[in-house]
């Protein structure tokens, strides 16, 4: 089946997240903690991406060691409830698409969430880039397409040449996008697409 437990995250994270989930995710095993805006981009993707309740509330548990029970209880449980509609008006919250996280809650300085391509510095771009996929392919002699790219505002363009470059293994090439020529709108069609490739 198709059931993400909070075991597989870690794993799943160094093969088929896009940027902006890899960044969080390094935010949080890193500092323990994520801040609101932060919780709200990667919480809901993690639901999306196959996370229950029960294994999104043992996985934020788990991140979150530094935390007493009863704390944790008591002011990030019914959060987490509420993002998957078993609390207040019990809504059915969609992840955030590329374009919402582009546009809204710009990050300040310490905050985790948002569009790497967007919102590093250009130096910090291409040093999150190398650590978090040379390890699938990507090398320094990619940087400048990309850089390039994100100077000139296409975002999502540079996130799915990325794409591209760290699918060539599974015989993706350099305009096949996330599939059928297609740009990276929604970092879970990124996730979902990547591991559809690995099946
Ligand atoms: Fe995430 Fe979209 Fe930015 Fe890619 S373009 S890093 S999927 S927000």
């Amino acid at each position: 089946g198709d059931e993400v437990r909070a075991e597989m995250i870690d794993d799943m994270a160094k093969k088929h997240f896009p940027l902006c989930m890899r960044n969080l995710h390094e935010c949080l095993t890193r500092d323990r903690h994520l801040k609101h805006f932060g919780r709200l981009q990667y919480g809901l993707f993690l639901k999306v991406l196959g996370l229950s309740i029960d294994e999104a509330i043992h996985f934020w548990r788990k991140s979150f060691s530094n935390l007493t029970d009863d704390k944790f209880n008591k002011e990030y449980k019914y959060n987490i409830r509420h993002s998957y509609g078993l609390e207040g008006k019990r809504a059915n919250y969609p992840a955030k698409s590329c374009q919402q996280i582009l546009t809204t809650d710009k990050p300040s300085v310490g905050d985790c969430h948002g569009c790497p391509y967007r919102h590093f510095s250009p130096e910090n771009l291409q040093s999150s880039l190398l650590t978090h996929y040379s390890s699938q392919g990507l090398d320094t002699t990619d940087l400048h397409e990309i850089m390039r790219t994100v100077k000139d505002g296409h975002y999502h363009v540079a996130c799915t040449r990325v794409f591209e470059i760290t699918h060539g293994r599974k015989g993706v090439k350099k305009g096949d996008g996330i599939g059928g020529g297609e740009s990276v709108t929604h970092p879970n069609q990124y996730a979902a697409r990547s591991i559809e490739i690995e099946k």
